[in-house]
C-alpha cells in the first residue's frame, strides 16, 4: 500500500492514462463480479483521490468515475470546491465519500455534502454527526467501519463492540447506517479471511437488527486486493493507487 503521497506520482501522469487505468479498472471489477456470479452493477468503483490534487481528480471524474472519496476533510473540501463547480450542471453529479478518521469538530463541514460518511469509528463521532445533521436539516449515510483484523495501530471498531455501537445508533434519528466499512490487516496472510470476517459480521447484524437498519453495503477491497474483496461480497471497492499509476509503469 503506497503510503508516501507525493512520491509514488510524478509528473508522467495524464487524461490519457488516467482514462486507460479507470477503464482497465472497471473491467477487472467487471470480471470478479462475473466469476462470483453476481452483476457489475452491484459493486461501485470509489475512486480515492488522496494522492492527487484537483485536476487530475477532475480528470477521474471524465473517464467515467462519479464516487470519489477523500481520507482528510480539508482535501475533500478544496476538490468539492474545485470540482461541484463543474460537476453540478452535469448529469454525473459526483457522488462524495469520506474514508479518514474524522474529528468530530470537523464533522459540520465534511457532512454537509457528503453522499456516505464510510468512516463513522465511534459513538462519540456518531452524536456529534447527529447534531451537524440537526443542525444543517439533514440526514447522513453512513457505513460503520470496523477493526476486523484487530490489530492495534487499525482505526474502526472491534467486532465484538458492534452489536453495542449499533444500539447507540439506532437511536440517532439523523444518521442512517448502510452497512459495514472495513480493510484486511496488515499481518493477515490472505486478505479473503479479514473480508469473510466483515462479511459474516454484517449478516450477524442482519439477523440481529432485522429492519432496524439496511445494512446492503460492505465496503471492502483497495487496489492491492479489490478482486478477491468482490468474490468475498463487497458492494464498494476503495481504488486509490491503481487509477494513478502512469502509463508504462
Ligand atoms: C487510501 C485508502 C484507500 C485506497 O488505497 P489504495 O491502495 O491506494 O487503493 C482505501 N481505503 C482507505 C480507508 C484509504 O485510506
Amino acid at each position: 500500500m503506497p503510503i508516501d503521497e507525493s512520491k509514488s506520482l510524478v509528473g508522467s501522469l495524464s487524461v490519457e492514462s488516467v482514462a486507460l487505468q479507470w477503464s482497465s479498472v472497471t473491467q477487472r471489477v467487471a470480471e470478479a463480479s462475473k466469476k462470483s456470479g453476481r452483476s457489475p452493477s452491484e459493486v461501485t468503483i470509489v475512486g480515492i483521490t488522496k494522492y492527487v490534487d484537483s485536476q487530475t481528480a477532475m480528470w477521474l471524474w471524465g473517464a467515467g468515475c462519479t464516487d470519489l472519496g477523500e481520507s482528510r476533510p480539508q482535501s475533500l473540501w478544496e476538490k468539492q470546491a474545485a470540482l461541484d463547480a463543474v460537476s453540478l450542471s452535469d448529469e454525473r453529479k459526483i457522488r462524495w465519500h469520506f474514508i479518514g478518521h474524522l474529528q468530530r469538530n470537523k464533522s459540520l463541514k465534511t457532512i454537509a455534502n457528503l453522499s456516505l460518511l464510510q468512516s463513522l469509528d465511534s459513538v462519540r463521532l456518531a452524536q456529534q454527526v447527529q447534531r451537524d445533521a440537526e443542525s444543517l436539516g439533514i440526514s447522513v449515510d453512513a457505513l460503520v467501519e470496523v477493526n476486523v483484523s484487530g490489530e492495534p495501530n487499525k482505526t474502526g471498531i472491534l467486532s465484538q463492540d458492534l452489536p453495542a455501537v449499533l444500539d447507540d445508533l439506532a437511536g440517532l434519528d439523523r444518521i442512517q447506517v448502510r452497512g459495514l466499512m472495513g480493510m484486511a490487516g496488515l499481518q493477515t496472510t490472505n486478505p479473503r479471511t479479514d473480508f469473510a470476517k466483515l462479511r459474516k459480521l454484517r449478516d450477524d447484524m442482519v439477523i440481529r437488527f432485522g429492519d432496524q437498519f439496511q445494512l446492503g453495503q460492505l465496503s471492502m477491497g483497495m487496489s492491492g486486493d479489490f478482486e478477491e474483496a468482490i468474490e468475498e461480497g463487497s458492494t464498494m471497492v476503495r481504488i486509490g493507487s491503481l487509477l494513478f499509476e502512469p502509463i508504462g509503469s
